[in-house]
């Protein structure tokens, strides 16, 4: 079968990898076989996030043998958020269902994820209920950045994922009207508001080997999060400005009284705090400020979400 004469794709599949060699080919077989039970038509695109082990060669193996399997290369691992917008960008279905490689979002519930796409939603969340498999370090810090950004944000992430079904005209939209390079998908999907539905579902434990996150790529995700869908961190900027103003108003009264009463000033140890005290507060504050500057000088440069070092199965984005 070639690209040419195979049905246009009803529902198209977008997997991000990245080194998923261990479990791809099991995981992709699993969702393939759903995706055939639900309808003839359908697509996956894995995007191989720069792997540097054999997951690129796995894709290319599963779509020799299914054409309806499709796989792009990104140039080098670019994160999760660009391989998710690389998928989309080539994705050709009505409906468009994101999971993850490991088998964490568990394909049976896409049969329940396109009866509700199918009966009007245009984004149906999958919510997390619970993820045993996460260290409670972690569970907290999730909990305490999801609900920071829920409340700073006003938008509502808590228990989401990026396990998603989305109607083509969602997909249009993220792909063409939100140019921002800095991306956090969970925000922005539920930012657009649209008719949604939700289905519920328990982390499966992991396929394969640990987490691909570290520390630092959940950190920048989190600040990319808070900064994109709120500019309160500044007002508090101003806040700690007021803090010290009034601090500083306390300490001069204090002063003047007590040079009235002709005593010798004194506190040396009030000084030391105070001074340690706004010094901290001014380096917050820059580094608050320096944040927002980094996102502006991030979204200026302008360059591209992801490059493409290689296809399988698909022809160039212009000749399709
Ligand atoms: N992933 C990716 N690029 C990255 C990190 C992860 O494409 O830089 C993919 C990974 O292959 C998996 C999904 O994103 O399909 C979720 O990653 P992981 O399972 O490591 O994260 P967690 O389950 O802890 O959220
Ligand atoms: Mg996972």
């Amino acid at each position: 079968m070639n690209l040419t004469t195979q049905e246009s794709p009803i529902i198209s599949a977008v997997i991000p990898a990245h080194n998923e060699s261990q479990g791809i080919t099991e995981a992709i077989k699993k969702i393939a076989g759903i995706l055939s039970a639900c309808e003839s038509a359908w697509e996956i695109i894995i995007v191989d996030d720069g792997s540097n082990d054999q997951t690129y060669q796995k894709i290319c193996q599963l779509s020799e043998a299914e054409p309806r399997i499709k796989g792009i290369a990104l140039s080098r691992n670019f994160g999760k958020e660009a391989a998710m917008l690389a998928g989309l960008e080539y994705a050709k279905g009505e409906a468009v269902i994101i999971l993850d490689a490991d088998l964490q979002h568990p394909p049976g519930f896409i049969p329940e994820m396109i009866d509700k796409w199918r009966s009007g939603a245009q984004i149906v969340h999958a919510v997390k209920l619970s993820r045993q498999e996460d260290s409670l370090v972690k569970k907290a810090s999730a909990y305490c950045i999801n609900q920071l950004i829920s409340s700073l944000g006003g938008i509502n992430v808590n228990n989401s994922s990026d396990f998603k079904l989305l109607d083509k005209e969602i997909v249009e939209i993220i792909v063409h009207r939100l140019p921002e390079r800095e991306r956090f998908f969970r925000g922005l999907t539920s930012w657009l508001g649209f008719s949604e539905a939700y289905i519920y579902f328990d982390v499966a434990s992991r396929q394969g080997d640990e987490s691909k996150w570290s520390f630092w790529s959940l950190l920048e995700l989190s600040i990319t999060a808070l900064t994109s869908f709120t500019s309160l961190p500044l007002r508090i900027v101003t806040f700690l400005g007021f803090v010290t103003l009034i601090l500083g108003f306390f300490v001069a009264g204090d002063t003047i009284m007590s040079s009235m009463k002709g005593q010798a000033v004194s506190g040396f140890a009030t000084i030391i705090i105070c001074l340690l005290l706004i010094g901290s507060f001014i380096m917050i504050s820059l580094g608050i400020i320096g944040e927002y500057i980094a996102k502006i000088y991030e979204e200026v440069k302008a360059r591209p979400h992801y490059l493409i070092k290689a296809r399988v199965g698909i022809a160039d984005r212009k000749l399709l």
